[in-house]
């Protein structure tokens, strides 16, 4: 990535903030500089702003908020913390856990109080390593909601987003200090930028086959489900400036995506009761475990292939909250069978192999013992009645975890601990709280990183651009 230190241009234009990338971290991250009275601008790759945020369901974890309190969930920081640590088998940078932990909860109240981004917690989501409700959803309970939101919130607040403007190369002087930006624009048209500050929104290197390849090998040849516009621009810059980076490794995965659909199957159809077969019609793992480590075991499966199993009942109900149920609907991805005899015909399973596992759940629940995963299939679930459900799934790449390194305030660090003159970064491009494995990341946490960090590094960014109005540099 093109960092140039000689030959400054004239640059065309100045705002004291920049920010590269419009999703939910520049975003956040421009709202809250404009909050501190200071002029942002975003840049946006893509003609209509888009990335991971819009692909996602739209949950965000946040401790101690308004609307947890609203509704008698009595959370802490430190539960929070010991959650992360639990999740990451202690991998995690546990100030980094405290500090998002005590930041998150007042970020989406802000976000929701004064910037109409209206976010209330959710039950649907519970457990998955997270031992209080905490994800937070917009009404619409789509990603595509909370981008929209975002961008409304910018633009009445005035930060400029500007669209079709792909950042290709930073100019920096010899002390690491970004001057400015080379923005390319439609038609080969090329302007320059200078800033203050610069905040790096580019979310992680999911889109970037040679990165993948270099640090998550056993992904590298995976489906990749996130914002092909995120090639790990903002990370390798960071690097080229003399940034750390941490847990490469780290990423968020899936293992129920359908196929070859493409929509993600609703977790709740297993949180509620449903199972996950292989297409030699065998349980192969607890489906509760690991929801981003459950790639692993479905892509170790014969083909990569696995049917999570569910029933009508269960699909009714999750059609009313869940806008993927309803795609997976419309585009006829759900396989019906009116005994399990039925469904494993037109699944293709070997004969009698649902009812089998089926039989030995149900054996479990009655005797209250944990099946040979480790899973209870208690009395808070229902017995699955026909007529049953399945679909066809396979395990894919979501989000990388690995950045930058990062201070409190998402200032991005050297190897040695000291900051960079006025680099700052949040969501993907910078480390998270999910250790260096797949199986650390907690659900909602890709999201609660970009708003976090991204309102951490606007706010600080802002203030030092006015101290630094005001004081000789
Ligand atoms: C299917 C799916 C479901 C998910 N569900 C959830 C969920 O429910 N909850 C959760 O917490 N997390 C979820 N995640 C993860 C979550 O989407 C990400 O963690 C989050 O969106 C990251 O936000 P971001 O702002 O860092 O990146 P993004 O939203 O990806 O935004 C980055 C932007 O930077 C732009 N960009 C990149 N390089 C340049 C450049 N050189 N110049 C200009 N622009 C550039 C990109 O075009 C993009 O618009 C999900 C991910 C996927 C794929």
């Amino acid at each position: 990535m093109t960092i140039i230190r000689s030959s400054i241009p004239d640059f065309e234009f100045s705002v004291p903030v920049v920010i590269v990338g419009a999703g939910a971290c520049g975003l956040t991250a421009a709202l809250a500089a404009r909050d501190q009275g200071v002029e942002a601008i975003v840049l946006e790759r893509d003609k209509r702003p888009w990335g991971s945020t819009s692909m996602s369901l739209g949950a965000i974890c946040a401790v101690n908020t308004h609307s947890q309190r609203e509704n008698g969930i009595q959370d802490s920081v430190e539960i929070f913390v010991a959650d992360v640590m639990a999740k990451t088998e202690g991998e995690a940078d546990e100030a980094l856990a405290r500090r998002i932990g005590e930041r998150s909860g007042p970020t989406v109240d802000w976000l929701s109080s004064t910037h109409g981004v209206p976010l209330k917690v959710d039950f649907k989501w519970t457990g998955l390593g997270h031992s209080k409700p905490r994800l937070h959803l917009p009404p619409g309970r789509t990603g595509e909601e909370l981008e929209s939101l975002l961008l409304n919130a910018c633009a009445r607040a005035g930060v400029e987003v500007m669209t079709e403007a792909e950042v290709t190369a930073v100019y920096a002087n010899n002390e690491d200090r970004v001057l400015g930006v080379r923005i390319q624009r439609p038609g080969g048209v090329v302007e320059h930028l200078s800033c203050d500050y610069l905040i790096l929104a580019t979310c992680g290197y999911g889109g970037n086959r040679e990165m993948l390849a270099r640090h998550i090998p056993d992904m590298a040849g995976a489906r990749y489900f996130g914002h092909e516009g995120n090639r790990g621009d903002g990370i390798l810059w960071g690097q080229a400036l003399g940034a750390a980076v941490r847990e490469m490794s780290a990423y968020q995965g899936l293992g129920t995506l359908a196929e070859p659909q493409q929509i993600v199957v609703p977790h709740p159809l297993m949180i509620e009761g449903g199972f996950l077969v292989n297409i030699e019609g065998y349980r192969f793992t607890h489906e509760l475990a690991n929801i981003s480590g459950m790639c692993v075991p479905v892509l170790a499966q014969p083909q990569g292939i696995a049917w999570v199993v569910f029933d009508e009942n269960q699909h009714i109900a999750c059609l009313e909250h869940s806008n993927d149920q309803r795609q997976l609907q419309e585009v006829g991805a759900i396989r019906r069978g009116d005994s399990w005899d039925a469904l494993e015909r037109t699944c293709n399973l070997p004969a009698g192999s649902l009812a089998k596992e089926n039989a030995v759940i149900e054996m479990l629940r009655a005797s209250g013992k944990p099946d040979r995963f480790g899973r209870h299939f208690d009395q808070r679930t229902r017995p699955l009645q026909a007529p049953f459900c399945a679909v066809r799934v396979t395990g894919a790449l979501f989000h990388t975890q690995g950045g930058l390194l990062i201070d409190e305030n998402a200032r991005v660090l050297r190897e040695d601990g000291r900051a960079l003159p006025n680099l700052y970064a949040g969501g993907g491009a910078a480390r998270s709280i999910s250790g260096s494995r797949v199986t650390g990341y907690l659900p909602a946490v890709g999201l609660c990183m970009a708003v976090t960090l991204g309102a951490l590094a606007g706010a600080d960014a802002a203030r030092s651009s006015s101290n630094s109005a005001t004081t000789p540099r």
